[in-house]
């Protein structure tokens, strides 16, 4: 990210962050269901991945599904073109 120039573009950076997913205004969301994968809430409104009745949320859905269904992670050896 290019770090801004002037303190105002600074100060607008700022505001939009804090009107972001960190805002004080936590009262409004319910609490759906924990993700499998990091344990962290997920609300309702939030997006998410339901896999074998397991609910995962948006952000670790790929680690997931790796860890789930691609645990195995390996390299095939060099093809030897010797013989
Ligand atoms: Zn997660």
């Amino acid at each position: 990210m290019r770090v801004p120039n002037s303190s105002s573009d600074a100060v607008a950076t700022m505001e939009i962050a804090r009107t972001g997913n960190y805002g004080n205004d936590m009262s409004e969301e319910k609490l759906f269901h924990e993700c499998a994968g990091c344990g962290d809430d997920i609300y309702y409104g939030d997006e998410y991945y339901e896999i074998d009745d397991k609910i995962v949320c948006e952000d670790c859905i790929g680690e997931y599904l790796y860890d789930v269904y691609a645990p195995e992670h390996r390299k095939v050896a060099e093809y030897d073109n010797e013989y």
